[in-house]
């Protein structure tokens, strides 16, 4: 705890990020997005020759696709979702002396039809599944969002809004278990390249409640999730910086994803933590990346 609080008042104090009264939710300076903008540009080099198609979703989804996703059921601590003011000029005025009155007034707000983010990848197979079946080499998709995430921290590494850089495989069993291990191989080499030290174990997402116990249980006993480690604020307990996930056909089925030949697809996708990447790179290397060793500069600088 002490260190993660004295790594998050040192990137306070070089202005690195800013602080905004909420834990977890920070401004970030522009040698902050600098680095990143040149990790994700190391990101395209190893991904260029896939030909992933590219696709950018803003950081609200549809409430509905949401629903559909079955997120509510596993992680309903960490959703967040878009409430607005919908009432009328009378409404108006008992919500002003709420406020007033230092009453909650956010009682009064109703759904929207937008959700938070919760992973870069939720959007994206809802429209997929619209556009029918997948062609003969399944599909391969590029994805960068802004997630939500409810978990506030004073860990600068576990944020409320943080982006998520994915490539998503759709394909045969053998096609999206190949893509993950290719990611597996690049992101170990990517790292090595800006002098990062990794390792790579298998995960489990934190499922909410007893039955949760069961499915984070099943999905480490069948290494359908591997994380890269690199520690941050802890040694003994290091931080995924990027997460390799294999979905089988649980994906496909829900959404109606399908292969060429009618086949249920299977998914897997891969998850950059763009802060965390950074992150790591300035405690590794220091707060100021002009004193960074030359071979990380030239990596990500050229
Ligand atoms: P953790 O075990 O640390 O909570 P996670 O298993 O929840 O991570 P994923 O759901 O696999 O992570 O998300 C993909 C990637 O997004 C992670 O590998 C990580 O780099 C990043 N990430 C996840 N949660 C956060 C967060 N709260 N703040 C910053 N980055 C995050
Ligand atoms: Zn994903
Ligand atoms: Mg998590």
């Amino acid at each position: 705890m002490d260190m993660q609080r004295s790594f998050l008042d040192r990137l306070f104090e070089s202005g690195l990020l800013i602080d905004t009264g909420v834990e977890g939710l920070y401004g970030r300076s522009g040698a902050f997005e600098d680095v990143i903008a040149a990790f994700e540009r190391l990101i395209d080099r190893y991904g260029k020759a896939d030909g992933a198609e590219a696709i950018r979703f803003p950081p609200g989804m549809n409430r509905a696709f949401f629903e559909a996703s079955g997120y509510m059921k596993s992680f309903p601590q960490l959703a967040g979702t878009v409430h607005s003011f919908c009432g009328c000029e009378l409404d108006h005025m008992s919500l002003l002396k709420c406020m007033e009155e230092g009453g909650d007034w956010t009682g009064e707000q109703k759904a929207t039809n937008i959700v938070l983010t919760p992973a870069a990848c939720y959007p994206l197979y809802p429209t997929i599944a619209k556009r029918g079946r997948l062609g003969d080499q399944g599909g391969l998709y590029d994805l960068q969002s802004y997630c939500f995430r409810h978990e506030p921290s004073n860990d600068p590494a576990r944020q409320q809004l943080f982006r998520m850089r994915e490539y998503v495989r759709m394909g045969t069993a053998a096609d999206v278990t190949d893509f993950r291990q290719t990611w597996m191989d690049r992101g170990v080499k990517m790292m090595a390249e800006v002098g990062l030290d990794v390792e790579i174990d298998v995960a489990n997402d934190p499922f909410f409640g007893r039955a949760g116990k069961m499915l984070a249980n099943n999905q480490r006993d069948q290494n359908l999730k591997f994380e890269l480690l690199i520690p941050i604020t802890s040694t003994a307990n290091p931080t995924a910086c990027m997460s390799f996930n294999y979905h089988q056909d649980a994906f496909g089925t829900k959404w109606g994803l399908a292969l060429a030949d009618g086949a249920v697809a299977h998914t897997a996708c891969v998850g950059f933590g763009l802060e965390r990447i950074a992150l790591a790179l300035f405690h590794h290397h220091g707060l100021d990346v002009n004193e960074w060793p030359a071979k990380v500069r030239e990596a990500l600088w050229g």
